[in-house]
């Protein structure tokens, strides 16, 4: 079962990651000092929120064949109508 604050922290790794993302290209595409400089600026206090944090991996799931609801990936048994869960093998990282 995923409470609030997995389906939060959820949200944040999205997040983090779309920043990540554009300011990345935003680096590419500075072609002047003063840009590259204003995202160096901006790199810091970015870099230190995102360790702040401390979001961690993704937790791994899955879902539920009985009732369709995620839960753990680790769970022998489903958190939302109780079915026994064969085990998986964890999902490859990367
Ligand atoms: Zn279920």
């Amino acid at each position: 079962m995923l409470d609030r604050d997995s389906m939060q922290k959820t949200r944040l790794r999205t997040l983090v990651g779309l920043v990540d993302r554009q300011v990345a290209r935003s680096s590419e595409q500075a072609s002047t000092p003063p840009g590259r400089v204003a995202l160096g600026e901006l790199m810091e206090p970015w870099t230190e929120l995102v360790q702040l944090l401390a979001l961690g991996p993704e937790p791994q799931v899955r879902e539920c064949p009985v009732c369709h609801q995620t839960g753990m990936r680790a769970a022998r048994l489903c958190g939302h109508c109780w079915t026994k869960l064969e085990p998986l093998a964890p999902a490859a990282l990367g």
